[in-house]
């Protein structure tokens, strides 16, 4: 499409050594073992994202390597092991279920496609569906909204995937059931060294489970680091914006509704983004040169946990010379 919102490089490698050094806008490395949390406003790309990353729909520049080869969409054997490889679960665990079908169904034709080894019984059961015997012959409408994104997760690890793409899995759910669900995918990223992307717009949620952070504006990731830094010590204005619209930033996980709305305006059209840095309409410290230049990424700071970086020009050494 012509008016895709990510134009650079989205790059994605599964690797149990180290990260490849972050060169473009959207370029994000999945780690196994990791839950890599991307956090923003309805609008920002990070579904985007996930629907590339699952090539749901294809990327027009830009490249997605597994294991340090390039994934190419061309339907070819090693395509087909790279969206084994890669599992989405989705918002909407409503939508996902096919209503005609039991669980069984819905399980068992996933093992066929994949020809694994599991039983259906082994995905409930990893999946916290116990005893399974009692959820087999359930019927989607028999199913609390929980106990279907479960099974929704039950059937993406059918593939037996080394990637769980979840696009704001419990945002759906009952705020009583979040934490479990959340628990789930973070007994998973143990369990099974899985690499999770999490999407989501509450980053009190990301600040509970994520190893790393990546917070999107207006289809470009603008800050990135460990979960704590970019949580606790946010660099970016945009960052600070989302965490002082959070109703209570200390609050478990998915503990409260979560926010629609962050304040200073709206995130912009991804068709004909603001010039310069994409966020200084909204931003309380733009300067004259945050309206014509796009700022890099600039490290915040460096610790064992990789950089913390933020794209935005208080972080350029010359403009902290010239605000002196
Ligand atoms: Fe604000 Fe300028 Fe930083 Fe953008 S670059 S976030 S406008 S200070
Ligand atoms: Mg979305």
């Amino acid at each position: 499409t012509k008016h895709f919102p990510i134009r650079r490089r989205l790059r994605t490698l599964f690797t149990k050594q180290r990260a490849v050094h972050a060169v473009e806008q959207v370029d994000l490395v999945l780690r196994k073992g990791r839950v890599t949390a991307m956090v923003g406003e309805s609008g920002s790309g990070k579904s985007t994202v996930a629907r590339l990353l699952a090539q749901l729909v294809k990327q027009t520049d830009g490249k997605i390597l597994l294991h340090g080869d390039v994934v190419h969409a061309t339907g070819g054997r090693r395509f087909r092991a790279y969206c084994r490889r890669v599992q989405m679960v989705f918002q909407d665990p409503f939508a996902s279920l096919n209503p005609i079908h039991t669980v069984r169904y819905h399980l068992t034709r996933a093992l066929k496609i994949h020809h694994s080894e599991a039983t259906a019984e082994e995905l409930l059961t990893r999946v916290s569906l116990t005893p399974p015997e009692r959820f087999l012959s359930k019927f989607p409408h028999e199913l609390s909204g929980g106990q279907r994104q479960r099974v929704a997760i039950a059937r993406a690890l059918a593939a037996g995937p080394e990637a769980l793409l979840a696009d704001e899995p419990v945002s759906m759910l009952d705020v009583s059931i979040r934490l479990g669900v959340l628990n789930l995918l973070r007994d998973l990223r143990d369990r099974l060294n899985l690499a999770i992307l999490y999407i989501t717009h509450d980053i009190a949620s990301a600040r509970y489970f994520a190893d790393e952070v990546l917070v999107m504006y207006a289809g470009q990731v603008v800050e990135g680091g460990g979960g704590e830094a970019v949580t606790q010590h946010a660099a970016h204005p945009y960052t600070r914006l989302l965490i002082a619209s959070a109703p209570d930033p200390d609050r478990i996980a998915g503990a409260e509704s979560e926010v629609e709305e962050v304040g200073g305006g709206e995130p912009p059209s991804l068709i004909d983004p603001p010039s310069g840095c994409r966020f200084h309409p909204r931003c309380p410290h733009a300067m004259a040169r945050c309206e014509t230049d796009a700022p890099p990424r600039l490290t915040v700071e460096s610790n064992g946990d990789g950089p913390h970086w933020a794209a935005c020009w208080l972080y350029d050494a010359n403009t902290v010379e010239a605000a002196r």
